[in-house]
């Protein structure tokens, strides 16, 4: 049941801001970008399986979310900042009408938190209006947005998503159908790009050459097949859809009354998964490779066993996607799991907490330790990465105050010692802890009894795939997209270009 409030108006969001701060009790974590979705489906009701679709997505972007459907040439589009729950009541969608929908739940990597930047982008064309999503994140938006603004286009926001909505549109308006035009456009387009993009005639789903991001094509019904795009299987679950496979890197599906067309529009094709998708973004129970990312979690913390075993009491991971991986800790090394720490599932952003004593304390608003679990304990706690090392610090305290005698940390990756580029928001390098210390040093700032990462190697064996087949330039630098220079010096680089009001 959809709830019939109103969407948060943007004088609430106004208040809101006033108290939301990126303090040091906010997530220590690297942010996701961005879920899509996409479905083509004549007489289902379109909006709906796309709310439902971006509700199991909501993990990759909290900050806006958004849907256009398309009733033959008429675009029905409703976006806004918040949940997919609260911009989204059951009033709003049902004036969402019509055969195909695409939605979006956003959090900015390139482009600001404002609602401007809310996607799908919408944008008009000689062949009628595109409604285009976007997960991931170009690299040459410097370039492209110059090429654009000598056309004459008036960019309204400050996204790449929106860059890449004009480019199709400069080429359809220079004589191209639907699926030329967006193949030209994505040759101009340099980094990680996972798209749907709703027209009159059909969708589409797209992949960079490199497949940075996933997107995975589902079917619905059988008389006729109908055809569902998500960023993860987890979104078709939840729509009954049945998984069918993977958009490849570099391939264009084409969905129409007539089924789906595959067109490969880049030749230079080479599979570069993003490794961290399957280490902590992704959602347990979606597929990849095949299988669900909770049984390659697990693998990872077997494997942190047998690099980095410890004597100890008991182990458990830091909820949520530390669990799966102290699970295997546990299977591999014989120590016991237990749950040391209890979730409080209800706590969205973090606010400026009304007293000190709650502000030291902060963790404690989202993770509490269970006190007798934990008592006069040696205890292991697994996580997936360490990026800050803020919250680390912390939870090793909590830990230790709820009565832990011995604390060893170990982390289900390699330390991440490199920005990335490609649609994840994991701080410039110098924020992160392990590009400026050794593990030692961490393990002191932490005041945890040891520290144990997970090898490389470990990392990729683990995923029982080509190693070649994975970006995993955060732990390495090696990055398979080339980064211009001034992309790497600033994440927001096109707040710095005046924006042209449309
Ligand atoms: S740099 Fe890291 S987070 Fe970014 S795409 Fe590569 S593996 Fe993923």
């Amino acid at each position: 049941m959809i709830p019939d409030s109103p969407a948060i108006s943007d004088n609430h969001q106004e208040q809101a801001k006033d108290v939301i701060t990126a303090d040091e009790t906010s997530s220590d974590k690297p942010e996701e970008a961005c879920g899509v979705f996409g479905i083509y489906a004549p007489g289902e009701d379109v909006a709906k399986l796309t709310y439902f679709g971006l509700y199991a997505l909501q993990h990759r972007g909290q900050e806006s979310a958004g849907i256009a459907t398309f009733e033959g040439t008429h675009v029905h589009l409703y976006k806004d900042m918040g949940l997919v729950s609260q911009v989204f009541s059951e009033s709003i969608l049902s004036t969402l009408t019509g055969s195909i929908a695409v939605g979006h739940t956003r959090y900015s990597t390139t482009g600001s938190s404002r609602k401007v930047n809310a996607q799908p982008a919408l944008v008009e064309t000689r062949l009628g209006k595109l409604a285009l999503a976007h997960n991931g994140n170009l690299v040459n938006t410097v370039h492209l947005r110059e090429e654009l603004l000598k056309q004459k286009y008036n960019l309204i926001t400050t996204t790449d998503s929106e860059m890449i909505a004009f480019a199709i549109a400069q080429e359809i308006d220079a004589g191209a159908n639907w699926i030329e035009g967006a193949s030209q456009a994505f040759q101009r387009c340099q980094g990680a790009f996972s798209l749907v993009v709703g027209t009159p005639s059909g969708v589409m789903g797209v992949r960079d050459p490199n497949g940075i991001r996933p997107l995975v094509i589902g079917t619905l019904g059988e008389h006729p097949v109908r055809y569902v795009l998500a960023s993860e299987t987890c979104g078709l679950d939840i729509i009954g859809a049945e998984y069918l496979r993977d958009v490849e890197p570099g391939e264009l599906v084409w969905i129409t009354e007539e089924g789906l067309t595959s067109y490969q529009w880049s030749q230079k094709q080479q599979r570069k998964l993003c490794i961290f998708e399957m280490i902590y973004f992704a959602r347990p129970d979606s597929l990849m490779q095949e299988e669900s990312l909770y049984s390659y979690r697990m693998r990872l913390g077997q494997r942190l066993a047998q690099e980095s075993y410890t004597e100890a009491d008991i182990v458990f991971g830091v909820p949520d996607s530390g669990i799966p991986a102290a699970i295997g800790f546990s299977q591999s090394s014989g120590v016991p799991y237990r749950e040391g720490l209890i979730k409080n599932r209800y706590v969205g952003r973090t606010f400026i907490q009304p007293t000190q004593t709650m502000r030291e304390s902060g963790i404690r608003m989202k993770l509490n330790p269970l006190k007798d679990v934990l008592y006069g304990k040696r205890v292991v706690i697994v996580d997936d990465s360490i990026v800050r090392g803020t919250t680390s610090r912390k939870l090793v305290k909590a830990l230790r105050e709820a009565g832990a005698v011995e604390v060893h940390m170990r982390i289900s990756s390699p330390p991440v010692t490199h920005p990335c580029f490609y649609g994840i928001d994991t701080d410039n390098q110098d924020q992160l802890i392990a590009a400026t210390k050794s593990v030692e040093e961490i393990s002191k700032l932490l005041e945890v009894d040891s520290l144990a990462y997970l090898s490389w190697q470990g990392m990729l064996e683990a995923t029982r795939e080509d190693p070649e087949s994975f970006c995993s330039a955060c732990f390495t630098g090696d990055y398979p997209v080339a980064i211009p220079e001034q992309v790497k010096r600033s994440k927001l680089i096109l707040e710095k270009a005046p924006v042209v009001l449309g």
